[in-house]
């Protein structure tokens, strides 16, 4: 079976060297006490695995030089190791800790979740809507941003996977949605399919005069940082809240600048907090079904950037930074 690890440590964008694959028996992978192996069929490329990369203090140890990259994914447990909960056939998802980036690992059955559909759902909704983009879609903009009805909300990385959920909620929650996005044909998507109120282009040198005439914004559900932070800073109302959800416009640069901005938060009393998804876990079945309800009636939009293969993964894991996913991105495996 084929396994992809980290080579080399990037110091800004990832390289063509920064990872490798090797060719391994399967029959060196024997599940043990409470292990299941599993065949992976989908792998879930998140723009956090870059900061995974840095050999630095973050809410998760660095993956290290020669290990298994890490990743969430959906598998089959093809065999069960003695004491396991888990059985031959069961769908899982394994935690986003987990070493995926391979054909067949052996897990931790405490590190899977059998995979219960709730109706209207498919296998992918649980790298999407159900799965970590949605819930940090939804207690970011829901609990920090602690939006409500008539709230003009702003939303960077707009057209990506936690972004486009972010637009949908606010929608839902009755607020008046912004969307900054790159590039035109993303803004159309944004605004015809997504439905939010217009969507602004930031690769377009003339959009912050364009954005101006919005007005002020009560929530700034931050997805990139950087510049567009800065100027979101200048667009607060009295009391506006900002959810620092992600900062990818710095995520490959070894010397981010600081903000110029941050003094508007004295002026108009307003709060930034960051959040990690994984502090609201004892939330999710809630926020899973509410998130539920609205594939069930249809009414949630979900779109997913599908790369074929896993020896693709270390090529597609870049077009994160490159703006080239439009929504989820993830990669195919094998078939379920
Ligand atoms: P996306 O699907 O949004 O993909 C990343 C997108 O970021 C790209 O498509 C690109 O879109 C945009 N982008 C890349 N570089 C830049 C740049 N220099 N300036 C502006 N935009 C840029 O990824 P996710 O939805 O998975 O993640 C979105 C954010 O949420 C990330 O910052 C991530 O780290 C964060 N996150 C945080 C979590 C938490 O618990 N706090 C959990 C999960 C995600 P475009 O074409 O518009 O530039």
């Amino acid at each position: 079976y084929t396994r992809i690890y980290l080579h080399e440590r990037p110091v800004a964008d990832i390289t063509p060297t920064t990872f490798k694959s090797e060719q391994l028996p399967l029959s060196s992978l024997v599940p043990g006490e409470n292990e299941v192996l599993v065949k992976v069929h989908w792998l879930s490329l998140d723009p956090a695995m870059r900061g995974w990369l840095n050999d630095k203090r973050s809410y998760v140890p660095p993956v290290k030089i020669g290990e298994t990259m890490r990743a969430g994914g959906l598998a089959t447990v093809i065999k069960a190791g003695p004491g396991s909960e888990l059985k031959e056939g069961d769908v899982v998802s394994t935690r986003p800790g987990m070493r995926c980036w391979t054909e067949y690992a052996v897990v931790k059955t405490k590190d899977c979740e059998k995979l219960v559909y709730p109706k209207g759902a498919n296998m992918l909704d649980f790298l999407g809507a159900l799965g970590m983009p949605g819930l940090t879609a939804y207690f970011g903009l829901l609990h920090v941003g602690a939006v409500k009805a008539g709230d003009v909300l702003v939303v960077s990385g707009a057209a990506g996977a936690v972004g486009s959920l972010v637009c949908q909620i606010g929608k839902k929650k009755g607020a008046k949605v912004y969307a900054i996005a790159g590039g035109k044909e993303k803004c159309k998507w944004l605004e015809e399919e997504v439905g939010v109120e217009k969507a602004f282009d930031y690769k377009d040198p003339k959009w912050k005069e364009e954005f101006k005439k919005v007005g002020y914004l009560d929530v700034y559900f931050d997805n990139v940082g950087g510049e567009t932070l800065d100027f979101m800073l200048t667009r607060l109302k009295v009391g506006a809240r900002i959810p620092l959800c992600g900062a990818i416009s710095d995520y490959n640069n070894p010397h981010p600048k600081g903000l110029s901005g941050y003094m508007n938060l004295i002026s108009q009393r307003a709060k930034i907090e960051g959040f990690i998804v994984f502090d609201y876990a004892k939330e999710y079945p809630a926020a899973i079904s509410e998130m539920a309800s609205w594939l069930a009636d249809g009414t949630l939009k979900r779109k997913f950037h599908i790369v074929e293969g896993l020896d693709n993964a270390p090529k597609a894991l870049p077009m994160l930074f490159t703006g080239g996913n439009t929504g989820k991105l993830v990669v195919k495996v094998s078939d379920p």
